[in-house]
Parts: C-alpha cells; sequence; structure tokens
C-alpha cells in the first residue's frame, strides 16, 4: 500500500510508532524513524533490519525541542532519499497529576514535545512536499482530545491543540495537495500505559465497548490507512481508534 514511499516517523522506537514504523515497512515504504536517544534508535533500527534484511529503514535523534536540529534532520532525509511523502509525528508524553500539584515545568515540557514538536518537524517537511507537488502529514493525538480527562490538565489540552493544528493545515495545505490528518487513539497497550496502575486500568476497560485495550498494531493500520491512497479524499479528519470508548 505504501510502495515507493519515504516516510519519517517520529516516538518510532517502541510502542505505537514502532508498530507503526513496522506496518509502513511491510507494505513497502522506506521508513526514517526518529527516536530520543542513539541508543534505543539503534536497537530499534537494528531488530527491524534483522526480522527483514531488504527493508530501508534508518533511524535519527533530533532534539525534538530544537526546531534546528529537527529541520536538520528533516533535511538529511530528503538529501538521502530525495523526497518525503509521509511524515507521522507519534512522539508524546503524558502525565496524570492532579492541578493542585502540577509543576508547571512539567506543563511546558508536555506542551513542547506533543505540540511545538510537531510544528518544527511540519514546517521544513512541507517545503520538501510543496517542491515536490503533495504529501501526507500524520499526528497522534488522543481520546482525550475529544473527551478530556479528570486530571491530568497538560496532555488533554496537548492534544487538543494537536487536533486543531491538524484541522488548520488540512485547510492550509490542502490547495497544495498535502493531506493532513490524526489518529485518537484510545487507550494502548505501550509503555505508555504499562506505567499507569492496575487499578486505573481494569475499570477503564469496563469503559470501552470492545472491551478490551488496543493493540499497538490497531493504531499502525489506521495510519496505514491514511497514509495510502486509499484515502486520497481524506483531510483535516481525527479518526478515532477507540473501541468506541466514551468516557
Ligand atoms: P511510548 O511511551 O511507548 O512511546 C513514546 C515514543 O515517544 C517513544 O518512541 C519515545 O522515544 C518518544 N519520545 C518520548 N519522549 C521523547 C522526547 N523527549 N523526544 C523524542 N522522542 C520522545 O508511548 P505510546 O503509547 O506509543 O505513545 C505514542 C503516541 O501515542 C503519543 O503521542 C501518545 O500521546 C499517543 N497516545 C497513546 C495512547 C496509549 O494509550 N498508549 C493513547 C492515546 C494516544
Amino acid at each position: 500500500m505504501l510502495k515507493g514511499k519515504v516516510a519519517v516517523v517520529t516516538g518510532g522506537t517502541r510502542g505505537i510508532g514502532f508498530a507503526t514504523v513496522k506496518k509502513f515497512l511491510e507494505n513497502g515504504a522506506k521508513v526514517v524513524l526518529f527516536g530520543s536517544r542513539e541508543e534505543t534508535v539503534k536497537k530499534a533500527v537494528d531488530s527491524l533490519k534483522t526480522e527483514n534484511p531488504n527493508w530501508t529503514v534508518e533511524g535519527a535523534w533530533p532534539d525534538l525541542g530544537d526546531a534546528d536540529q529537527v529541520a536538520d534532520a528533516i533535511g538529511k532525509v530528503k538529501e538521502k532519499f530525495g523526497k518525503i511523502d509521509v511524515l507521522v509525528n507519534n512522539a508524546g508524553i503524558s502525565q496524570s497529576t492532579r492541578i493542585e500539584d502540577y509543576d508547571p515545568a512539567d506543563f511546558d515540557k508536555i506542551m513542547n514535545l506533543n505540540v511545538k514538536a510537531l510544528f518544527y518537524t511540519i514546517q521544513p517537511t512541507v517545503k520538501i512536499m510543496k517542491e515536490q507537488g503533495g504529501g501526507c502529514i500524520l499526528n497522534t493525538s488522543s481520546m482525550v482530545s475529544i473527551s478530556g480527562q479528570p486530571s491530568g490538565v497538560g496532555y488533554p489540552t496537548s492534544k487538543f491543540a494537536v487536533n486543531g493544528m491538524t484541522i488548520s493545515l488540512a485547510r492550509e495545505l490542502g490547495p497544495s495537495n498535502i493531506r493532513v490528518n490524526a489518529v485518537a487513539p484510545g487507550i494502548t497497550k505501550t509503555d505508555m500505559v504499562a506505567a499507569l496502575p492496575d487499578a486505573m486500568i481494569q475499570p477503564l476497560i469496563q469503559t470501552i465497548p470492545l472491551r478490551r485495550i488496543g493493540e499497538p498494531e490497531d493504531i499502525a493500520n489506521a495510519f496505514l490507512f491514511l497514509a495510502s491512497d486509499l484515502a486520497s479524499y481524506i483531510s483535516g479528519a481525527v479518526l478515532s481508534v477507540d473501541g468506541a470508548t466514551r468516557v
């Protein structure tokens, strides 16, 4: 479904990002995954190359809080592969601290990675996509971008912003043949969720009509669809992949 396409996936070393990288490779794309540390990036790339030596997968670890480093890393992908067809902004962090105890520095940290870093990756990528006549930008939002969440206000706030950026850029970039969409996962089995106490997870499962937590592959499938030509008339969408959870 992505034969001949070149994709960049941030937060590609584990969880939803790693599953998306793998899904894209299985479907013929060449992928550059971004992670936060050289060690974890190399480990992820090595494991994928071991799984299938024919896959073209590389890694980079720019500081996503530094616009220049990000622009440099994006530029290197274009230099090496000649284009960027798909950008998946997936790196993100969450926190569930109550407002009274919320350290303002943590609020900045969440907004910097979950929102500002998207702006930093998108800006240089759009220039490349415009030159080549189009492209596809995908952002990882969350079900809390629709429902909010009862504590940890920074995280849902950041994901509402992701939806705002997605819908606005879809309108701005549509005339340049650049589609912009988001996937809003429900609770998904990754490290982010493993860190939550079981007492919080079990009641959550009861709120999910499909009565299970999502797998990273469930989310990767949505990214694959939106990145592919099957979604050629879909832009400005926030696709819920959450088993019909309504909290
Ligand atoms: P995860 O913790 O398993 O993976 C997070 C990824 O982000 C990792 O690859 C990590 O290297 C990267 N990352 C973290 N901090 C970084 C930093 N400072 N700089 C660069 N990269 C950094 O989490 P996940 O569950 O796979 O989350 C991926 C995305 O999905 C996030 O945007 C998250 O908000 C979103 N999401 C997750 C769930 C869930 O239940 N797991 C639900 C909704 C949305």
